[in-house]
């Protein structure tokens, strides 16, 4: 049998709802049996950075030197490709993140997609105002404020960044709106691209 590959990249910037469109999706893929593997890229991150440099917490890993994010996303790579081979699996990821000077720090460079090989590559997006609300009222995470014209250029970036894999890798590229409580339908696209792969 023929290994490959059959990862979905799901990014956008944070507090889009990344992970709500994902859980409105696998509520469908469960519904029709269906068996899709999940892994948070964040998360693969956090085991690596707490055997590596002693942080326990998402919100300080993306506050951390860039280069030592690097040595993180690298190792992180190889454990997500081996988690993820011959499953469909979703990765929960970032395109890019702001670095605490402002900087973009790329989420998926060439080391990350050389290993994990994306079948499609996914862009949750809506506009600027509802992701400010929404990070607002997020208590469950420590999230920065940022002013409109940032979150959109930060939406620019990502779909540069998302472009510039795709051109890469031959992955396949969609932009699914998360619009305003509707989160149940952004969630049915996506669980359509999931069932194309
Ligand atoms: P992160 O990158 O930090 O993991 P995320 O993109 O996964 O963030 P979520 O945690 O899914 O974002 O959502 C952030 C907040 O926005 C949550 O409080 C969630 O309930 C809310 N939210 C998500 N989608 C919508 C929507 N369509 N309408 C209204 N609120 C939403
Ligand atoms: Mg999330």
């Amino acid at each position: 049998m023929v290994n490959e590959s059959k990862i979905v990249i799901v990014g956008g910037v944070p507090g889009v709802g990344k992970t709500t469109v994902i859980n409105k999706a696998l509520e469908l893929a469960k519904a029709e049996k269906m068996k899709i593997n999940t892994i948070v890229f964040g998360s693969v991150m956090i085991e690596i950075a707490s055997e590596l440099f002693n942080i326990q917490d998402r919100d300080k890993l993306r506050k951390l030197p860039s280069d030592k994010q690097k040595i993180i996303q690298k190792e992180a790579a190889v454990r997500v490709a081996k988690q993820s081979w011959n499953r469909l699996t979703i990765v929960d990821t970032h395109y890019t993140i702001k670095t605490r000077t402002g900087k973009y720090l790329q989420g998926i460079p060439s080391w990350v997609s050389n290993a994990l090989k994306p079948k499609i590559l996914v862009i949750i997006e809506t506009n600027p105002d509802d992701i400010s609300k929404r990070r607002s009222i997020d208590n469950s995470r420590l999230r920065d404020e940022e002013a409109l014209d940032l979150v959109k250029e930060h939406q620019e970036i990502n779909r540069t960044s998302a472009t510039t894999i795709c051109q890469k890798t031959g992955a396949l590229l969609a932009i699914i709106k998360n619009k305003q409580d509707l989160a149940d339908e952004a969630g049915e696209k996506l669980f359509i691209y999931l069932k194309s792969v």
